[in-house]
């Protein structure tokens, strides 16, 4: 019987089990899907070209854990060639760079306006905080124009997964400013699943292990875990899987009681959908586009490559799954974001929908008013035997990305070491 069981092999549980093992732990992770890595998802062209990401895609900051973990294969800085589509026509992104404000330093625009203002309501005590002002708000008051304001939404949709309107402006500047990431924005060559295929060697892990059920044994000396081939048992368990999983009722957790099942509820993730789309031609220049007009989140290719690559979250998000039924209307929305791509026929097409996707439920959790007091309740270790980790539970105090996630896991294990002194 192994000491903990961690549920989910995501970069949360990964980094868990690792700091667990570091420590002499004997530790097991279950993990439902085939593969390590949860919401990292990898696509290798068939032809050996360079890898696109159908999951997570950029290593944000210099100091972001993932440059260690990854060693001697470290991530690159991101090609900088961006494109803004306005009006359903593509122009070059430094054309919105107008006052030093372009749309990618909002959020340390919003960290710093908003950092002398003290303690906001969105860091209430439950899931029932009183709303603080959105960041929705925040832009309308900012005296950008209506155009500036309109791509910005867009941008913060893209970035945040979730409508500006329903994003705690404390919490998100909270957030940006917790962040020891330090700055700049990289990606990993050799593919962003290297991360958590690193973080797992040497770990026990078992794939394709669904966990059903988290129960206390009769004693009350440990905990028993419900799969379909088994029902070990350890000391404790970490729960590193999206809450969303938990409130769709594919994991029960015994005793959650009712104000984590709120926090479970307020927790949602917001939407996320991907395509990588290969075309009859190759693209004539690297270029990174985003769609202000909100139909096609970010849209990338590489030059001298087939690829197309459609990462789109919220509202474009549904707007993407919606073309990738259909050549033509895929085809359509590709040809407003890359021009090269018109009438070049599609040859296949590879799609990522998180939303749909029950191992996920969605793309990450974005801090909306209340769910910094959510993700709190969501973290509170149950019984002194089930412990949480994951980037839902960071919400309000770091970025809801992979280094919210990596930290968040070791954070869990340190919980665990502690209560195995006890
Ligand atoms: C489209 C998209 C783009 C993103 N872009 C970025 C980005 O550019 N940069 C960035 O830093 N972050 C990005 N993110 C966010 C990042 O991917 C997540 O924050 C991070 O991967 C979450 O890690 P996690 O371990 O908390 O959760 P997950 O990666 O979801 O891991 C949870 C694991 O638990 C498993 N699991 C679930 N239920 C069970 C069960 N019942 N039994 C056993 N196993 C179970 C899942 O299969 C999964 O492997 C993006 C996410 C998406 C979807």
């Amino acid at each position: 019987m192994p000491e903990v069981i961690v549920v989910g092999a995501g970069i949360a549980g990964l980094a868990c089990a690792a700091r667990l093992a570091e420590a002499g732990v004997d530790t097991l992770v279950l993990e439902a899907r085939s593969r390590v890595g949860g919401r990292i998802r990898t696509f290798r062209p068939a032809d050996g070209g360079p890898a696109l990401e159908l999951g997570a895609q950029i290593v944000h900051g210099d100091r972001n854990p993932a440059h260690t973990v990854l060693g001697p294969q470290p991530p690159a800085p991101r090609p900088e060639a961006a494109y803004v589509v306005t009006g359903r026509v593509a122009r070059p992104m430094a054309l919105l760079a107008r006052g030093g404000h372009p749309p990618w330093l909002l959020e340390s625009r919003l960290a710093a306006l908003t950092a002398d203002r003290g303690p906001s309501p969105a860091d209430g005590p439950g899931p029932a905080a009183p709303q603080g002002p959105t960041v929705g708000t925040w832009l309308a008051g900012s005296g950008a124009t209506s155009a500036e304001v309109a791509v910005a939404r867009e941008w913060v949709r893209q970035t945040w997964a979730a409508d500006p309107d329903r994003l705690s402006a404390a919490a998100v500047a909270e957030a940006v400013r917790q962040d020891p990431g330090g700055r700049g924005e990289f990606c990993v060559p050799g593919g962003l699943d290297l991360l958590p295929a690193r973080l797992a060697a040497g770990l026990r892990v078992r794939t394709g292990t669904p966990v059903r059920r988290i129960e206390t044994v009769a004693d009350g000396t440990g905990v028993r875990l419900l799969t379909d081939d088994g029902e070990p048992t350890a000391d404790r368990v970490v729960v590193a899987v999206p809450p969303a999983v938990v409130h769709r009722g594919l994991l029960t957790v015994d005793g959650l009681g009712p104000e984590r099942a709120a926090a479970v509820r307020a927790l949602a993730p917001g939407d996320g959908f991907c395509a990588v789309v290969t075309l009859a031609g190759t693209a004539p220049r690297t270029a990174s586009v985003f769609d202000a007009d909100g139909v096609g989140g970010f849209v990338s290719c590489r030059r001298g490559r087939p690829e197309a690559l459609l990462v789109a979250k919220d509202a474009a998000a549904a707007c993407v799954r919606e073309a990738a039924g259909s050549a033509a209307h895929l085809g359509a929305l590709l040809a407003v974001a890359l021009p090269w791509t018109a009438g070049t026929e599609i040859t296949g097409v590879e799609t990522a929908d998180w939303a749909a996707d029950p191992w996920s439920a969605g793309a990450f959790c974005a801090p909306r008013p209340g769910s910094a007091g959510a993700a709190r309740e969501w973290a509170r270790p149950l019984h002194g035997r089930v412990f949480f980790a994951g980037e839902a539970a960071v919400i309000g105090r770091a970025l809801p990305w992979l280094q919210g996630a990596y930290a968040d896991g070791r954070r869990a294990a340190e919980e665990v070491l502690e209560a195995g002194k006890q």
